[in-house]
């Protein structure tokens, strides 16, 4: 079976160039020890089954709600937390953190062709920028500004493009925040650089999906509360973020929290993504939390 080796050899997971195979193990699944492979690529990490399919995986646009319906919820429920719109959104950004280690979102491949445009467009802004930075402003800190300014807008615009400039433009940005945050002495600036530079070099689901990541998450709340004074930012980050991973936790794959201590992944496989029936129930997820959120506050309101 010389000749059918490089075929079947592409769609198994066998092979570091299977282009439907997704690298990381599903959780529950073995490795049984390196597996030769017969087309000469070389092998990837193997795994007793081929993936066909990506993991299922609840939209961006979910969670985002779920995030936002959980800022609102953190008002109603945590006593010295005032309800702020920042807060919210604060939480409706920690709840797509997480996934700053996803590869290729579904959201992106179906933007592919709105995306050139877009992606044309920041490139000749950070173009104009740079030009004007550099007629325009004298030398120094603000003309620094301006030029780190137009490399991040054709940082951003590369990243729409593919994966390696996506992290290296993620890593950029990752990198400037830890630099600032080193600069003007602000520790929890630094961290959350690091998270992100660090994030999209981690494979799907591992670190950023576990507690410890929750908890580092929290934390730079916690700080960012104290060097800026706004008070709830732990609060409202720290649970934008955990309800990413508790919605994660209603998928097929589920979410192992306590990696690497621990491959055990929770799992209440409820929302089957992918299909209408699917889709339609994560809608219903959301308005049915939404619809609880709501009722929190109504009892708040009656109690005084
Ligand atoms: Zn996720």
């Amino acid at each position: 079976m010389v000749g059918a080796g490089k075929r079947s050899c592409c769609y198994s997971s066998f092979c570091a160039k299977n282009p439907l195979g997704d690298l990381s193990a599903p959780s529950g699944w073995k490795t049984p020890g390196l597996v030769g492979n017969t087309c000469g690529h070389s092998p990837a990490r193997p795994y007793l089954r081929p993936i066909l399919h990506p993991a299922p995986l609840v939209r961006g646009s979910s969670h985002l709600a779920i995030g936002l319906i959980t800022g609102v919820g953190i008002a109603a429920v945590v006593p010295d937390v005032r309800f702020s719109l920042p807060g919210i959104a604060l939480a409706g950004f920690s709840s797509l953190a997480p996934d700053l280690d996803h590869p290729n979102s579904r959201l992106s491949k179906r933007m592919g062709f709105m995306q050139n445009y877009v992606r044309w467009a920041f490139a000749a802004a950070a173009v104009l920028l740079a030009v004007y930075a550099y007629l325009n402003l004298p030398p120094g800190p603000n003309q620094r500004v301006a030029f780190t300014g137009a490399l991040s807008m054709f940082l951003i615009g590369m990243a729409m493009q593919n994966q390696s400039a996506r992290k290296l433009a993620l890593l950029f940005t990752g990198v400037v925040a830890v630099g600032a945050g080193l600069y003007w002495q602000f520790l929890w600036l630094s961290l959350l650089g690091a998270f992100v530079a660090a994030a999209p070099f981690t494979s799907h689901r591992s670190f950023t999906h576990t507690i410890w990541a929750a908890a580092l998450w929290t934390y730079i709340g916690h700080l960012a509360n104290k060097d800026l004074g706004w008070h709830g930012v732990a609060a409202y980050a720290g649970a934008g973020y955990l309800s990413h991973l508790l919605a994660d936790t209603l998928t097929k794959s589920g979410v192992r929290y306590l990696l690497p201590l621990s491959d055990y992944a929770v799992k209440l496989p409820l929302i089957s993504t992918g299909s209408a029936a699917g889709n339609l129930l994560e809608i219903g997820i959301c308005a049915g939390y939404g619809l609880l959120i709501a009722l929190l506050w109504w009892q708040r309101y009656q109690l005084g």
